[in-house]
């Protein structure tokens, strides 16, 4: 799809004449993908601001054919060394001021870099693509609705297919979960999958074991698709057998704290006051140590990205971010509870991602 790639670089073309620049040297592969389309694993761009007539593209001669076709609409030199090349590039065209990535770059590289560029004025640009990314357009969206509907399909059929019983474990569990994403549509997992069973559920960021799933266990379910590049994020959490009072009592507080997230979620909303409508719920119940985490994140081309919705957070959310809101309480020795959705930011109020049920799932 050229034109979202166009529109996107036009946009950052607009963020370079602010911010003084003449051109950006883009080396980070995400921020390409962002920019092109490209999904190979070497490539630079040198985007100039005058627009895509100035803008060149650098890959490597493994995507000759790849980059023919992802990237139809950007001039394109083949060389291994692909920011070295722009650089070169750079020097010969006389660029003035030419922003880096100087978040991305290692000190290495940036010192091979102003060698490179030495008739260039190299200047630390950072966050400038990151900018853009954070509030996402509607090919985004659409991506991470996609795999958003993976991962909640891949859910429903396993617990369908009676895939979370007694006997079985954790591992086993989430390869089986893993591959009903990929049969639903994911191209792969958007990060490692959690799948806690009883005490286990109480570790908030727990690795699946050989640990046997028992009657009465709390099982936590964390885990995302991924389509086009773009992940999803979503917690449900599963009893086997009739749920005890106990885990009735934890999981509503968790249920009330995260429809009070949800609704915070509003253009203008400043992050940390999101994060203490959630927060302020589980606090008030007596459980304020048991959620030792932020509330969420943005989520796109990467799984964790900003904003941050923390206590700590900075700045406020606007209309097309996409972000989870996913509090938890954790009751060391015996379990946890955490509840996660996606979500996108709208001015008409929160479109939610992830549609599996939050009730109580007993199985
Ligand atoms: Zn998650
Ligand atoms: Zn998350």
């Amino acid at each position: 799809m050229p034109e979202i790639h166009a529109r996107r670089r036009a946009a950052l073309a607009a963020l370079l004449h602010e911010n003084g620049v003449d051109a950006l040297l883009v080396t980070d592969l995400l921020n390409i993908r962002y920019l092109t389309g490209f999904t190979g694993s070497n490539a630079a761009l040198l985007l100039h601001a005058a627009g895509d007539a100035k803008t060149l593209f650098c890959t490597d001669g493994r995507y000759t054919t790849q980059s023919e076709s992802e990237v139809p609409d950007l001039e394109r030199v083949l060389d291994r060394a692909s920011a070295r090349a722009l650089a070169v590039h750079a020097a010969e065209q006389g660029y003035g001021r030419t922003g880096f990535e100087s978040q991305h770059v290692s000190v290495e590289e940036h010192e091979n870099l102003k060698v490179r560029f030495d008739r260039v004025e190299l200047v630390r640009t950072p966050g400038l693509v990151e900018q853009l990314r954070v509030v996402k357009d509607e090919v985004e969206v659409a991506a991470l609705r996609a795999a958003c509907a993976a991962a909640d399909r891949a859910l429903a059929a396993l617990i369908e297919a009676g895939g979370v019983r007694p006997g079985r474990t954790e591992l086993e569990v989430a390869r089986d979960l893993e591959n009903r994403m990929l049969e639903h549509g994911s191209s792969g997992i958007s990060f490692e999958s959690i799948v806690a069973a009883g005490p286990n559920s109480a570790i908030p960021h727990h690795r699946p074991t050989g640990a046997e799933l028992n009657r009465g266990d709390f099982v936590k379910f964390d885990f995302g698709a991924t389509v086009d590049g773009y992940h999803s994020d979503m917690t449900r959490m599963v009893v086997i057998g009739e749920p005890a009072d106990w885990q009735r009592e934890i999981y509503d507080l968790v249920h009330r704290a995260q429809a009070a997230g949800c609704e915070a979620v509003q253009p203008g909303a400043v992050v940390s006051e999101v994060d203490a409508a959630a927060r302020s719920v589980i606090a008030d119940a007596g459980y304020g140590e048991q959620f030792a985490h932020g509330l969420g994140h943005g989520v796109g081309l990467e799984v964790h990205e900003a904003p941050s919705l923390a206590a700590a957070g900075v700045g406020t959310l606007s209309a097309g971010m996409a972000v989870t809101v996913e509090p938890g309480v954790y009751l060391a020795g015996r379990g946890g509870v955490r509840i996660e959705d996606t979500l996108v930011v709208r001015d008409s109020g929160p479109e939610l991602l992830t549609l599996s049920t939050k009730d109580l799932v007993a199985v």
